[in-house]
This record gives C-alpha cells, sequence and structure tokens, in this order.
C-alpha cells in the first residue's frame, strides 16, 4: 500500500523521490539502516516486525516515539537519524478531522498489539480516558500497556479480558470504541469483535482494520447511525505525515486516499 501511495504523491507534486519496498531480516536491521547514511537515503518506513528494534540505531528519537518505544518512520538529516511514530499521529488525526477530541473522552481499545501500543499512547497524550480490552489478558501484554501509559502519564488506565461481559459492561460508558485487534480482517471478513446490539448511534467507531475497507463492524457500526472512522483513513494520515517529514510539504491527502481505495479494491476483487 505505502509505494502506491508515496509513489503518486511524489509524481503529483514534481518530487524526485521513490519509495521502494526492502524485506530486511532480523539480524540486518541494524546494517540496513546504517546503509541509509551510505546510500543517502532521506528516509524510511519501517514496518513490523522492525518498529523496536531499530531504534538503537538511530541517533534521535521524537518524544512520542521514544514513549510509544516503537517507530515507523526514520528521516535522514545530513546523516542524522531520527524516528517518529506516525502510527499514532495518524491514527489521530482522522479524530480530529471529524471534530472529535480525545480530551476527557472515554475510550475502550480493543486489542494490545503493536498498534493498540501506538493507539492507545496517543489518546492517553491527548487526555483520554482508557480501557485496555485483549483476549489473552494472561499472556499480560494488556496489563504491561496499561501499566507503561499509566507511567507515562500519570493516569490510570484499565485493562481488562475482551470478554462478552467485559464488554457490555465498558461500552456503556464508552464514547469512542477503537478496534485495534485484527478481528475482521481479510480473509476473515465475516467476523467482528463487538455483537451489533452493543453498538449505539452515540457511540463513535474506529475501525483501524482497513482491508476490507468496509470490515463487518463498520458496516453494523453504520447501520445502527454510530459515527463512524475508517482504517483506511489511519493508514492513508500515517503515510501523509510520513511524506511530510521527508518532504516538508503538505501530502495530498485525498489523491494518496484514491490511490490507496483503488489498490484495495483490486486486491478485494
Ligand atoms: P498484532 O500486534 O499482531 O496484534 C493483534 C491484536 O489482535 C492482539 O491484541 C490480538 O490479541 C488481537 N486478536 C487477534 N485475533 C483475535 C481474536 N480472534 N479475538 C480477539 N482478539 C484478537 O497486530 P497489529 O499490528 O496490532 O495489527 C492489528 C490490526 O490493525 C491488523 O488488522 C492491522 O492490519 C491493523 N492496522 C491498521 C493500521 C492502519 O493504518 N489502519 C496500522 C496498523 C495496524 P492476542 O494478544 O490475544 O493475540
Amino acid at each position: 500500500m505505502s509505494p502506491v501511495m508515496h509513489n503518486a504523491a511524489f509524481q503529483d507534486m514534481g518530487i524526485d523521490y521513490v519509495y521502494l519496498p526492502f524485506r530486511v531480516k532480523k539480524e540486518e536491521v541494524g546494517r540496513a539502516i546504517e546503509g541509509m547514511r551510505a546510500l543517502n537515503m532521506r528516509g524510511l518506513n519501517v514496518t513490523i516486525p522492525h518498529k523496536v528494534a531499530v531504534i538503537p540505531f538511530l541517533d534521535e528519537l521524537d518524544p512520542l516515539a521514544d514513549k510509544i518505544g516503537a517507530v515507523n518512520t526514520i528521516v535522514n538529516d545530513g546523516g542524522v537519524l531520527k524516528g517518529y511514530n506516525t502510527d499514532a499521529t495518524g491514527f489521530l488525526q482522522p479524530l480530529l478531522e471529524e471534530g472529535i477530541e480525545p480530551e476527557g473522552k472515554s475510550v475502550a481499545i480493543l486489542g494490545a498489539g503493536g498498534a493498540a501500543k501506538a493507539v492507545s499512547f496517543i489518546l492517553a497524550e491527548r487526555g483520554a480516558r482508557i480501557v485496555i480490552l485483549n483476549r489473552r489478558l494472561e499472556m499480560g501484554w494488556a496489563e504491561e500497556l496499561a501499566a507503561r501509559i499509566s507511567q507515562a502519564f500519570s493516569r490510570e488506565v484499565t485493562a481488562l479480558e475482551l470478554n462478552g461481559e467485559n464488554l457490555t459492561g465498558v461500552l456503556k460508558k464508552t464514547d469512542i470504541l477503537v478496534n485495534a485487534t485484527s478481528v475482521g480482517m481479510s480473509p476473515d471478513t465475516g467476523r467482528t469483535p463487538v455483537d451489533t446490539d452493543l453498538l449505539r448511534p452515540n457511540l463513535v467507531v474506529y475501525d483501524i482494520v482497513y482491508n476490507p475497507i468496509k470490515t463487518r463492524l463498520r458496516k453494523e457500526a453504520e447501520a445502527v447511525g454510530a459515527t463512524v472512522i475508517s482504517g483506511l483513513d489511519m493508514l492513508v494520515w500515517q503515510g501523509a505525515l510520513a511524506f511530510e517529514k521527508w518532504t516538508g510539504q503538505k501530502a495530498p491527502v485525498a489523491l494518496m486516499k484514491k490511490e490507496a481505495i483503488k489498490r484495495l479494491e483490486k486486491h478485494e476483487d
């Protein structure tokens, strides 16, 4: 998805850059990052599973990326490598575009994986009250994440097991529901993490799954009249914010979104 979005944006703006995907082995991460300097690369995106592993090889970290402990965007400024997390800011932007300011809102985050981590840190930073619900609480992921956020922002964050009873209780007091699990993602498009009868019109439902664009959760939330935000917008904005860091120019967000939709629809066919 990223090469499609970025190369369209570079072409549209007449910027002489090209965005290429590289598969990098775990044991080669350090050498790959070092190669940025030698090859005079302006920037990199980093994806799963290297978002944490790249950190020791960078010269500087943006404070938010530092708190989250994960980097998805690197900028090379004359050999000085700085890491950012535009997954987090890319998640926030579509909420702000909808006029939804997280401060003081109660947010239920489903999942405690990589994406949930970025989402919960940015929401905590923006003053939301957070409950994290994760399937495998016994693995301690959700509890560990909640403890890290509590420590970083001196606020209480609750971790609960993701089950029907907890969801029913939590959603009664929730303003914004975020699905940061992979439930509903292609090819398991018939699944949803939340029963339809728990959805209501005055709920914001933000499903970060973007493949398919219209997940079952999104369709059911739309059907009850909830405000719906799509994972596609997060995907596009994390790219757009990285683009702006590399180029110093405003990203053509609408074009990037159009290209992403085109590619996803091709995939869905
Ligand atoms: P991850 O680190 O593997 O985490 C997956 C999460 O989903 C874990 O919390 C896992 O819980 C939970 N999960 C998986 N299957 C489940 C099930 N059947 N029932 C309940 N929970 C389940 O993955 P990730 O990187 O966080 O990505 C999660 C999703 O977000 C993916 O669909 C990914 O495509 C999407 N995403 C979107 C964007 C965007 O820009 N829109 C960015 C990043 C990720 P356990 O701990 O119990 O396994």
